[in-house]
């Protein structure tokens, strides 16, 4: 299963020490060469734990399934 919406890498030195040491779902630290993924709509950097939980509740154009069954009965 593959996503759209996330970046998939490995943390390097220059992401954890220039960008975020952790992740910004679940503030976990992020260490070296641990598989990270680029939130490409939030920009941001999350932890595979939260990547796999996330990508459930999103459409394949990246949008929050709860966000757009909000605005429907907003
Ligand atoms: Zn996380």
């Amino acid at each position: 299963m593959g996503s759209n919406c996330f970046l998939r890498q490995e943390a390097t030195s220059e992401i954890i020490s220039n960008v975020t040491d952790f992740c910004s779902e679940c503030y976990e630290t992020i260490r070296p060469s641990q598989v990270i993924f680029y939130d490409m709509s939030n920009y941001r950097f999350i932890c595979d734990t939260c990547q796999e939980s996330i990508d459930k509740c999103l459409d394949k154009d990246c949008e929050s399934l709860n966000r757009k069954n909000s605005l429907l009965f907003d």
